[in-house]
């Protein structure tokens, strides 16, 4: 971050200092939320969670070498006291990244945020110094925080936003205002607490209502309630997807036979050939949105085609693919679920089955619960059953309670499954029954809201082979 004394962040914040014997001094960075993370120059922000006060950590964050502290009350060391942690941890940020100007590229959508980010950061990357989220770190908290991580060489400021609510996005891009502000998609996730597909609009879309006029909208040309949000900004806009009015487009869209996206890129700069390293047919989204988002900085069809090629994933359990040495392979997708991604991930293992079928290998679903869907979960988890049937899955194992047996009960209507579906009560059992049946040439998904940590029974699968 940019160096800052102990004054000038408390004028930023709005704070009062405690048991600061020299205002003089400064913070160098980084800025942590953990104590075990203090570095010499640090500033700590102290937040009270529900298990754990970070403010019984300032003794020990000092002692590591933080320069102060930044509390909600004075803790007998060096501290900068304000009514609202979150709030002085924001305003710092903003006031980081007006000083630095670095150019801000923000991101929302309802999935593929965190794939998309990463894909970004590694287009970015090859045209100059590039600071991006690290894993999901979307929001009030995580953002700052990465934002302060930018320094004078940055030249590029890549962040994740996320929503839960109204006015979320609207906060988090007033703390770092976008020049470029994208929008991927309008899904279900967290519908239970939006209420409407809508609502989730309505809040996503409050990443392209600040944007400057000299900004731009990088807007999904394939999903009408993001393209809608057009005319809720004076930035310009630059559309990508599949449908022709893109300006970023992906035509010839097709999957290699292991399930990786390849595709025609045509930008204004021109058209190039891509074949993607990373697995799932939902990555043609996400990879037309990161090339909209370089083409918009400067870089030429055929530079952003090279760089899709050969990107990975940055974050984990994401569609991550490993092959056992005994020719099992392990699909961990396991970060995160809702209905569009499940039905991603299921036709990515459908194709991957198909790839491989020679081998005389089974598709294996292992499905938990997507959460937060409200009414809407009996039907998204009996869709997601009778997908898993349509798609020839060889079998379901659905972990977990209630919405694991909707997700059987769907695969039962749909295609009368009986032993090609198993309701397992949690995700050891899941493992102990796939230990005992897997055998070469297998593909295993596992996948699941995050609530319920199935990257286990991925990570036991790979453990002991
Ligand atoms: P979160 O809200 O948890 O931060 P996110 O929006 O960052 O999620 P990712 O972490 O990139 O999304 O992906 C979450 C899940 O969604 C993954 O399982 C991935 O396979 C799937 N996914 C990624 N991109 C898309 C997309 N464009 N459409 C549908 N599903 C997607
Ligand atoms: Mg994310």
């Amino acid at each position: 971050m940019i160096t800052l004394s102990l004054a000038e962040i408390a004028e930023i914040v709005g704070g009062q200092p405690h048991d600061i014997p020299d205002p003089a001094v400064t913070v160098t960075g980084p800025v942590v939320i953990d104590s075990r993370e203090v570095a010499p120059g640090s500033l700590f922000a102290a937040f009270a969670g529900e298990r754990v006060d970070g403010h019984d950590y300032a003794q020990r964050a000092v002692e590591a070498g933080a320069a102060a502290v930044l509390a909600a009350r004075p803790v007998g060391v060096p501290a900068i006291v304000v009514d609202d942690v979150v709030g002085a941890l924001g305003a710092l940020a903003r006031a980081a990244v007006e000083r630095l100007g670095t150019s801000v590229v923000a991101l929302t959508g309802s999935a593929g945020k965190t794939s998309t980010k990463d894909l970004i950061a590694q287009l970015l990357q090859r045209h100059g110094p590039t600071v991006w989220t690290p894993g999901s770190l979307n929001n009030e908290i995580g953002l700052p925080l990465t934002a302060l991580t930018a320094t004078a060489e940055t030249e590029h400021l890549v962040l994740e936003m996320g929503a839960r609510g109204i006015g979320h996005i609207r906060y988090l891009t007033e703390l770092t205002p976008p020049r470029v502000g994208l929008v991927l998609n309008v899904g279900s996730a967290h519908l239970g607490e939006f209420g409407s597909r809508e609502a989730i609009a309505q809040a996503k879309g409050e990443m392209v209502e600040g944007l400057p006029e000299d900004g731009c909208a990088v807007l999904n040309a394939d999903d009408p309630l993001v393209r809608a949000m057009a005319s809720r900004t004076k930035a310009r806009v630059l559309l990508f997807g599949e449908a022709p009015e893109a300006d970023v487009r992906g035509e010839k869209v097709r999957m290699t036979p292991d399930g990786r996206p390849a595709f025609e890129l045509h930008t204004p700069t021109g058209c190039s050939d891509v074949t993607m390293r990373l697995y799932g047919e939902h990555h043609v989204s996400n990879a037309l949105a990161a090339a909209a988002v370089a083409h918009e900085l400067g870089m030429s069809a055929s530079e952003i085609a090279d760089a899709l090629s050969e990107a990975g994933s940055l974050s984990r359990w994401r569609m991550e693919v490993t092959e056992r040495g005994d020719g099992v392979t392990v699909v961990n997708d396991a970060y995160n679920a809702n209905p569009e991604s499940m039905r991603a991930a299921l036709r990515a293992l459908a194709a991957m089955g198909q790839a491989r079928q020679g081998d005389g290998g089974r598709t294996w679903a292992v499905l938990g619960q997507m959460a937060e869907l409200g009414d809407a979960s009996l039907a998204e988890h009996d869709a997601v059953g009778r997908l898993a049937v349509r798609l020839n899955v060889s079998k379901l194992v659905a972990v977990g309670g209630r919405e694991a047996s909707w997700l059987q009960l769907g695969a039962y209507n749909e295609g009368s499954w009986g032993e090609e579906s198993v309701h397992v009560s949690d995700a050891q059992a899941a493992v102990d029954l796939l230990r005992s049946e897997l055998r070469p040439g297998d593909v295993v998904l596992v996948k699941a809201s995050r609530s319920v940590g199935l990257e286990k029974v991925a990570q036991a699968l790979l453990e002991n082979s």
